[in-house]
Parts: C-alpha cells; structure tokens; sequence
C-alpha cells in the first residue's frame, strides 16, 4: 500500500469522520482527515451540543416559576442572550480543540481544505492532491430551504447558533426535529413564535399519541403552531420581515427560521465522475458495510441518509473501521434506533409507532397513561407526560415505547436496552419500579387500552 499517501483517508471531520478515523488508526491504518469547516462537525459546532445548551437556557424560565411555588423568593430576572452565547461559544471552542487533540492523539494528519474527488484513489484538497488506498466519505448534510420569493431573508439552524441578538418575534418553518426543538426554545426565552407546518400535525413519522401530546402541550406553552400553513414570500421591511403565506395571511416577525430538513452534502465531490451511486437525493448509495458502488470507496454518516442521528453515525463509523482495517467483520444494525426530540416537554421513542405496529403485526395492544408529573402537583403547572407502550398480541413482545414529558431521552434509553434485547410485555410487568419516578408508569400499565376504531379495523 506504500505506493498511497495514506491507507485511509476521510472526508469531513464530523462524529462519523472522526470516529473512523481515530478507530483506523488504532489498528494501524496512515490516516488523513480533510475538513473544510470545524472539526467536530455538525453536532459540535452547530447542532446536538449548541441546541441542548439552549434547551437548558430556555427550561429556567419554568423552573423559576415553578420555583416560588416550592416557597422560594426569586428577585427580579432577565436573560442575557450575549452572555450566555459567549459561555456556549467557549465550550464549543474547547469541545473543537478536543477533537483536534483526538485526532492528533491518535496519530490521524488533518489536511485544512475542500476535499474533492480526482480519481478513486486520488482527492484535491484545495489544490494539493492526496492519494489513499481506502476513501471515506463523511460530509453529513446540510440545510436545506426551498427556493421561495425573499428566502435569503430566512436563517436556518447554522445562523442561528450564530445570532448576536435574541429576536423578539419568531417564525419557525417546518414540523420536524429542529423545528419543534427550536420554537420551544426561543418560546421559553420569551421570544413570540410561531411555527408554520404545511402538514396537518407535526412531527410526521413519530406515534400519532405522541404528536397531538406534543403540539397541545407546546401551545398551551405559548408556541402558536399553525398547520396546514405555508409561506409564499419573504419581504424585508424597515421594521423587520413581512411574510405572505399561500393563504394570504400576512405576518411580521423579526426572524424567520426554516428548519425544512437537511440534504445530504455530495454537490462538489464529483463523486458521480468516478462510478459512486447516489441515490435522487444526492445520498451516497452504500450498503451494509457502509461500501459504496466503488469497491475502494466508502461512506457513513448523514451523506448516506440512512439514520441521520450522531450516534448512528458514530457507529457507523466505527464498524466500517473495525471491519476495514481491524480485520473484524461488523455490520451496523439500523433497528430500534432509540431517538429524542428536544422539543419542551421533550419526546423519546424506540421501535415502532402503532401504526407501523398494525401494519406490521396486525394485532396490537396499546398501553396508555397521561398524568401529571408530581412536581406539577405543587407547582401547579398544567403539563401532561404521556406514555405509550405497544405489544405484539400474538407473541407478547414489546414493539414500541413511547413518551412525551420530563426526561423523556434519559428514561427511553434504558428501556431501549429491554426493547433490543425482545422484552416482552410481561417482562415489563415483572420489572418493579421506582418510587416515585415517571419512569415506573413503564413497568405498572397493566390495562390494555381500547381504541374501539381501531379493533374494528383490526
Ligand atoms: P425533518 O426532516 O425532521 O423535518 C423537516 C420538516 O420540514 C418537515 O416537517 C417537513 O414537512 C418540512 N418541509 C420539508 N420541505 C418543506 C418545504 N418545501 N416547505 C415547507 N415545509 C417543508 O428535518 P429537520 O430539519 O427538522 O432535521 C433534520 C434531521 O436532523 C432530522 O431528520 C434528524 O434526523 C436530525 N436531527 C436530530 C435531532 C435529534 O436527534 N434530537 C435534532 C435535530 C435534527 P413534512 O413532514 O410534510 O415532510
């Protein structure tokens, strides 16, 4: 392989770039990394860390109010959005240079610069050619905004880590992960919002319990959600942004963020040139292994639009790494991939919805609760978390669990353990709780809940 500058070498210095990279070299492999942003990548820089600091930032404003219901005197408060920017800038700052010490810790050479592709062996790095015997692609995605009249007026989520003032009024496009995390966020720290979805409930994908729970509690929070709402232009004013939508309505705002999905980062690799599939979307085609249509060329992460969550990508990663240069043969396994959405209450669910569920299996049952959590009992709060457990009727497993409320990423990921590993319902049940919790509404539901629709459909 000497006749390579380098047995691997990866393009983008993302969670799945990094991970490969470092992992590669651990077994051995010369490794060069090429980043044209910040190491870290999404996740790092503009997406899971920022966002999760905001999320903390947005919750005080309940937990003070919440507060003085437990007989604390609280003074007078306000938020400093230039404060606590440039506390989140200065750990994004050092999480970058970890990667960076990672990186070199581990032995990997990063290259500064634009990767392109010349050959199937051969990148252009900003004019200097490197060669290796193995490619990783590793761009992620990046967002994406429809071409609409003004949309050079709207911001996404990369701007938005970087805005110097809180806007006052928000307008947030989309129904998805990023949009409902963020109206939550700019409601919590007192900006007005709206969120304009062009379907009829958010968060299309996710169980239909856990998004009508998840837009009655974010209206009653203050989000103005509207649905079935999209907007035609965007006019900028001296006062701010005007915004048409396609039903004449008409609204002013001092930011419009459209957060309408990410698209996966392949313009400019010239990847089609040397024989990489890609699919319509512009998502490098791989598969299991993570190899793409050329045998020497591989891909993980976003930019292969299977799972685009950072540890899918992570170990993706990995196992593309273990399997190339460790000599252990690992495949990635794409199923009960727990999630989260950050949203206020926040939403975490693994397996399947109770749709997919009945399509599936057919016969399901559906264990439901809805209740105060026991903080609001004193605090007064009129918040309701929401669980949701399905089974498979024939065979007693556990397909799906689901739950809107506190903690929500925290309680699911330990159940998720159970869900992979085939629990049944009656596992469950056998499991006692832990009082008082949330959390133990999981292991009490004893009463299957009867939808009458759907057993007629059944
Ligand atoms: P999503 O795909 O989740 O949502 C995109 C939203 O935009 C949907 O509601 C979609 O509507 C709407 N939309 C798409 N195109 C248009 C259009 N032309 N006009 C109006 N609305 C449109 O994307 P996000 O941007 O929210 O997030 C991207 C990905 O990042 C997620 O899929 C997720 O994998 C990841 N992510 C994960 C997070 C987490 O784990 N907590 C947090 C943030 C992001 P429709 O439903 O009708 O298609």
């Amino acid at each position: 392989m000497a006749e390579f500058d380098f047995d691997l070498f990866v393009i983008g210095a993302g969670s799945g770039g990094v991970r490969a990279s470092r992992v590669a070299a651990n077994h051995g492999a010369r490794v060069g990394i090429c980043e044209d942003s910040r190491v870290g990548g999404t996740c790092v820089i503009r997406g899971c860390i920022p966002k999760k600091f905001m999320v903390y930032a947005s919750h005080f404003a309940e937990h003070f109010e919440d507060a003085a219901d437990f007989g604390w005197h609280l003074g007078p408060r306000s938020f400093s959005w230039p404060k606590f920017k440039a506390a989140k800038d200065k750990e994004i700052d050092r999480l970058n240079q970890i990667y960076h010490r990672l990186l070199d810790g581990a032995g990997v050479s990063l290259v500064k610069g634009r990767g392109t592709m010349v050959d199937a062996h051969t990148v252009d790095v900003d004019g200097r050619k490197v060669t290796a015997d193995k490619i990783l692609i590793a761009t992620g995605g990046w967002p994406f905004k429809p071409k609409i009249g003004g949309i050079d007026h709207a911001i996404t989520s990369n701007e938005f880590f970087e805005l110097e003032e809180q806007p006052r009024r928000v307008i947030v496009v989309g129904g998805g992960f990023i949009a409902v995390e963020f109206a939550g966020i700019l409601n919590g720290l007192g900006s007005e919002v709206i969120q304009i979805y062009r379907g009829e409930q958010i968060l299309r994908g996710f169980d239909s319990d856990v998004r009508a729970t998840l837009a009655q509690e974010m209206r009653k929070k203050g989000v103005d959600i509207q649905v079935e709402s999209n907007i035609q232009h965007i006019e900028k004013t001296a006062s701010g942004l005007i915004v048409t939508c396609e039903d004449g309505a008409i609204l002013e705002t001092d930011c419009v963020l459209y957060a309408t999905g990410r698209a996966p980062k392949t313009a400019g690799l010239n990847l089609e040139a040397v024989g990489v599939e890609l699919k319509k979307n512009g998502a490098v085609v791989v598969d299991k292994y993570s190899q793409t249509s050329v045998e020497n060329i591989y891909a993980v992460g976003d930019v292969t639009d299977r799972i685009n969550l950072t540890p899918v990508a992570l170990n993706e990663g990995l196992y593309f790494a273990d399997t190339v240069f460790g000599g252990r043969e690992r495949v990635m396994d794409h199923e009960n991939v727990a999630t989260a959405v950050f949203s206020q209450p926040s939403v975490a669910t693994v397996g399947l919805t109770e749709q997919e569920a009945r399509e599936k299996v057919g016969a399901v049952d559906i264990y439901k609760s809805t209740f105060r959590p026991l903080i609001h009992t004193l605090s007064g709060r009129d918040e309701k978390t929401m669980m949701k457990i399905i089974v498979d009727r024939a065979t007693d497993k556990v397909l799906g669990v689901h739950m809107v409320g506190p903690e929500a990423a925290e309680i699911i990921q330990g159940l998720a353990v159970a869900v992979k590993m085939g629990a049944t319902k009656a596992d469950f049940d056998a499991t006692v709780g832990i009082h008082p919790t949330a959390a133990e509404e999981f292991v009490t539901m004893r009463e299957a809940y009867v939808d009458p629709e759907a057993e007629a459909a059944e």
